[in-house]
């Protein structure tokens, strides 16, 4: 054979180097027609999750709230509200006025061993972190006051103020509690400790007061979004819609409607999301406390975008496409929090000079060794990738509810850390809306919802009193 002669070896420039990072990173570069296929496959999920054959296998759930007004301005009142669900536990109390709102919060830790440890202890702390609130705040004890409990997990709701809990998400593992009521569980707490009596009116997830604090300024407020530690939707579906509630709910009844708990972040758990995923996605799923479960909330949410964007830039480090093939401090589990990828994308939008010393400095904090200003724009540019995705994606589930209600105006609440703390995350996610309807003429506005699970919760507790009254109860 005839005798080839070899190039000498010459590193690989910039460019190149550049060009096989986005060749690693193509498959999560997703177009309008796969987001299109997101739209269908998604839509067909929350078709099972609402037809009664279907309804109890279906990955995604759509679970009744029993909410089924939103609030029309007029609540009033004082009322009390838990928010458990995300890294931070929260005691409000909340008063409706004729002139609007007012709130006094504390914020309480859950550390790890009691998001992980039995399902008593958790609900004795949050019990106890009532009573601590209550006394601060010298609060009558007598008065019982009603309070809104937004537990921020998928339920399996009887009533307004009935749930079960269907399985942990997020993180949480407490044993004793899946299957089990949470607002009984709550109640058992209180007892045990003798100095506090409760309430409860409602039992929500946060979706919902997110849809129902925007709906107090906005009526036409019908779907709530949050995109923070975890994901998930909910909207207001028609009855007729909701073949499993039949038998459960009249169908006459006025108003003909609920809002549904969608639990978008399961979508995909059976399969659906299968021509999309990445070898990536199924590092970080294997990895995590819940394998197999949330798969669409894997891809977006605030719990594991850090992480994935991790896992990628683990990948680059050991094929040497970054910081000089040094892999060893990238490849620590968990080091990389998604709070960086909102930080490196901060500087990548507004420094001009793109000097990169933020993404130098997270990236020389956590290890990284070998490091240069080509490393700070690669990581930079694997972040936005990442982030793009989560953001597409969610605008893909919100397109296709906005289609399917039909409306020709409606108003989107949305809530969570990525949506508030990522800095083109928002901006994304509404372009991309905008593109996936086409044109439908159908209008729509996102708006932040200032302080769904709080708010939200006493408005719900406040309609529910409200709708007790006029009935005479
Ligand atoms: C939970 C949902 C919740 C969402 C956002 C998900 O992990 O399953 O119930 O609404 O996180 O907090
Ligand atoms: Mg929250």
């Amino acid at each position: 054979p005839r005798q080839r002669h070899y190039e000498p070896r010459r590193p690989p420039s910039l460019f190149e180097i550049r060009e096989m990072i986005q060749n690693v990173c193509s498959e999560l570069v997703l177009d309008n027609s796969q987001l299109h296929k997101v739209m269908t496959a998604m839509e067909k999920s929350m078709n099972e999750g609402l037809a009664k054959e279907t309804a109890s296998t279906a990955s995604v759930r759509m679970l009744p709230s029993f909410v089924r007004s939103v609030p029309n301005g007029s609540e009033l009142g004082d009322f009390l509200a838990l928010d458990l669900g995300g890294t931070n536990f929260r005691v409000l109390l909340v008063r409706l006025t004729v002139e609007g709102s007012t709130m006094m919060s504390k914020i309480f830790r859950v550390p790890d061993n009691l998001m992980k440890g039995t399902g008593e202890a958790l609900f004795d702390h949050i019990a106890h972190c009532m009573a601590v609130f209550i006394e601060e705040n010298n609060i009558d004890k007598s008065k019982k006051l009603p309070l809104g409990f937004t537990f921020s997990f998928p339920c399996k709701q009887e009533g307004l103020t009935r749930g079960k809990l269907i399985s942990w998400t997020k993180g949480f593992k407490a044993s004793g509690v899946e299957g089990m009521d949470v607002v009984e569980l709550l109640r058992e707490a209180c007892h045990r400790r003798k100095d506090i009596d409760i309430d409860v009116v409602a039992l929500l997830n946060d979706t919902v007061g997110t849809l129902m604090a925007c709906a107090f300024k906005e009526n036409n407020c019908e779907i709530g979004v949050i995109v923070g530690t975890g994901t998930n939707a909910c909207y207001m579906e028609k009855l007729d819609k909701c073949g499993k509630l039949e038998g459960i709910v009249d169908k006459n009844d006025r108003p003909d409607q609920m809002i549904i708990n969608t639990e978008w972040g399961a979508f995909g758990d059976d399969g659906a999301m299968a021509f999309l995923r990445t070898e990536f996605d199924d590092i970080v799923d294997k990895e995590s406390i819940n394998p197999g479960k949330q798969l669409f909330e894997k891809t977006i949410s605030g719990m594991y975008m850090g992480e994935l964007t991790r896992v990628i830039l683990e990948k680059l480090a050991r094929d040497k496409l970054l910081f000089g093939g040094h892999y060893e401090a990238i490849a620590q589990p968990h080091i990389f929090p998604t709070k960086y990828v909102s930080e490196i994308e901060a500087e990548l939008k507004d420094d001009q000079e793109q000097t990169f010393s933020k993404t130098y400095s997270i990236l020389e904090d956590i290890g990284v060794e070998g490091l240069s200003t080509a490393d700070c724009a690669n990581v930079a540019y694997v972040c936005s990738v990442v982030s793009s995705r989560a953001a597409f994606l969610t605008a893909a589930g919100i397109a296709m509810l906005i289609r399917r209600m039909g409306k020709k105006e409606i108003v989107i609440g949305v809530d969570g850390s990525v949506y508030r703390f990522h800095p083109t995350f928002p901006q994304l996610l509404d372009e991309k809306i905008g593109e996936l309807l086409g044109n439908s003429n159908q209008e729509y506005r996102l708006m932040l919802s200032e302080d769904g699970s709080g708010r939200g919760a006493a408005l719900v507790a406040a309609v529910a009193t409200r709708l007790k009254q006029e009935r005479g109860e």
